[in-house]
């Protein structure tokens, strides 16, 4: 039976979608686009038109992943399209310990979960009997599947239809993002050929620190950086502490100055959003050895909404310096007062761009740096996560540049989104604005919920990539500083810049998403969101066609 836009059919449609294994980066993540595939397959509307239902293949994906694309015309000959996207990757189930299997099967979890120890408010929701847990339901196959249930009712009637609808199904938003990059072309086609878009709507689930319990629809979504920090202590046998200085002291040092900071929390139109957390942390060392450990790398997360990779770099640099002098500095104390015969002592350690990590090894190189670079990356399993690829490259051109410790290098990884936020400035925006005002007055009345309107999506969604708004120069800094730039990832800044189309994400109630509590709650998801959604596309084609 082909698909229909009810409740009991997204939710059996949820249901099954679930139970696709699409864990980012694994083969499951492969099945995804075809279950989405063959169940629109069955909509006449594709029965039809099946050209305008396809998997896109991401040729150039190590993986080889793909996404779902699914277009339904209007018959009205307008070239105005409304964008319905969502990932289909989720995270894996290690946290869900014994229970890691029955993850991707949301109703049997639900009762699984009930026998284990669980957090108080999770205990509460299962209770009430309006919540179902599992892996992917909030974060973000309902999402998807009531896109899908507002393609299937608008394919029926296309010749009332105001607007396109482009449904985009991606895969890798977890990891690195390569599933909207191949889809960005698709839309850049388009656009070429004349369509012109309206706004592209997510559906991520609520991922707030304000109201947890209400719905929420964001019109921007925060950006974030991956900088990194890689410090280069001196090695020494542990006999001989003071003759050496240990990675790991200066490391510890900077994680305490930087992890959690104020000064890493950015801060837009009065609300303070995230501050900045270690993702890793690795040292070099290959097999154990009585020798202080001379390398660490660590690479962090950091949210912004306006702040520049230049302002980042800085104030990377700033904790990186305090943090190699405090470590110096206690070293040359402890030395005295634990009596040791070391005379050498440590006076100064450096902080270098990677960009001037470049410009060292060239100096010592005998052949062109960046051949070497890339014959290096080329030796590195294609397999190896882009991070620690990044990660290498900075330890061997350290080799490459016969650098001595203390050294703290400083630069950023792979992956980069930008933040996008309604500017209040186009008509398309406004209409936005105006549009969502309007149905959320409507929503609340009908279903009695509360529905907030935020300027961000702060739980990071692949609606940065719609219009990149920052400067050249922060182009370059983050082009210059990033290993392997160009090679094994480059952002297609000028692409963003010029699709330009703005964004909304209208999504579920969910709460705890990549945890083991992960759950959806139900009367929202299968009740208000699909009124939403199917109001907010309308509502814009309407005001669309007025102007
Ligand atoms: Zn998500």
């Amino acid at each position: 039976m082909p698909l229909k836009n009810t409740k009991e059919e997204i939710y059996s449609f949820l249901m099954k979608f679930c139970e696709i294994r699409s864990v980012t980066d694994s083969e499951g993540e492969k099945l995804a686009p075809k279950f989405i595939y063959d169940e629109l397959k069955k909509l006449t509307y594709f029965k039809d038109n099946p050209e305008d239902l396809f998997i896109q293949e991401i040729g150039e994906d190590r993986l080889k992943r793909s996404n779902l694309c699914a277009f339904v015309r209007s018959k009205k000959q307008t070239m105005n399209t409304i964008i319905l996207m969502g990932h289909l990757d989720v995270v894996d189930t290690d946290v869900c310990g014994n229970l890691r299997d029955l993850a991707f099967y949301p109703q049997v979890y639900t009762k699984e979960i009930a026998k284990i120890d669980i957090p108080k408010e999770a205990r509460e929701d299962l209770e009430s009997g309006d919540w179902i847990f599992g892996r992917g339901v909030a974060d973000m196959k309902s999402g998807l599947a009531v896109q899908a249930g507002l393609v299937a009712e608008l394919s029926e009637n296309t010749d009332n239809l105001d607007v396109n609808i482009l449904y985009l199904a991606v895969a890798d938003e977890e990891n690195n993002a390569c599933g909207i990059h191949k889809a960005l072309e698709l839309i850049e086609d388009m656009k070429e050929k004349g369509y012109k878009f309206l706004c592209c709507i997510d559906s991520e689930p609520t991922i707030t620190q304000l109201d947890k319990g209400a719905g929420w629809i964001h019109l921007g979504t925060i950006g974030m950086y991956t900088p990194f920090t890689f410090v280069l202590g001196r090695e020494t046998h542990v006999g001989e502490y003071f003759e050496g200085l240990s990675a790991a002291l200066i490391a510890f040092k900077l994680g305490n100055l930087i992890e959690g900071s104020d000064e890493f929390a950015d801060n837009f139109k009065d609300v303070v959003y995230p501050p900045l957390t270690c993702l890793k942390i690795k040292d070099l060392k290959p097999t154990y050895s009585v020798t202080v450990i001379e390398r660490m790398a660590m690479y962090y997360n950091v949210l912004f909404v306006q702040r520049t990779p230049d302002e980042i770099l800085a104030a990377l640099k700033k904790a990186a310096s305090c943090a190699l002098e405090k470590s110096i500095a206690e070293q040359n104390m402890k030395r005295l007062t634990q009596g040791t015969q070391t005379k050498e002592k440590i006076l100064k350690g450096r902080i270098i761009e990677y960009n001037e990590l470049i410009s060292l090894a060239a100096d010592q190189a005998n052949e062109d740096i960046q051949k070497l670079i890339e014959a290096y990356l080329r030796t590195l399993s294609p397999k190896m996560e882009l991070q620690e690829r990044g990660m290498m490259l900075v330890n061997h051109l350290i080799d490459i540049a016969k650098l001595k410790g203390p050294a703290v290098i400083v630069g950023f990884l792979p992956p980069y989104c930008p933040a996008l936020y309604n500017e209040r400035k186009t008509k398309r925006e406004l209409d936005i604005l105006d549009t969502v005002e309007e149905i959320i007055g409507e929503a609340e009345k009908t279903f009695s919920v509360k529905i907030h309107t935020a300027e961000i999506y702060e739980g990071i969604s692949d609606l940065s990539e719609f219009g990149f708004k920052g400067s050249k120069r922060d182009e370059q800094v983050l082009a210059k500083n990033m290993p392997g730039w160009g090679m094994d990832f480059v952002y297609p800044f000028h692409r963003s810049k010029n699709l330009d189309i703005p964004v909304l994400n209208i999504g579920p109630i969910g709460k705890d998403a990549h945890k083991l509590t992960e759950r959806l709650y139900l009367p929202y998801a299968l009740e208000v969101l699909p009124f939403l959604l199917k109001k907010i596309v309308l509502g814009l084609a309407k005001r669309a066609k007025l102007q």
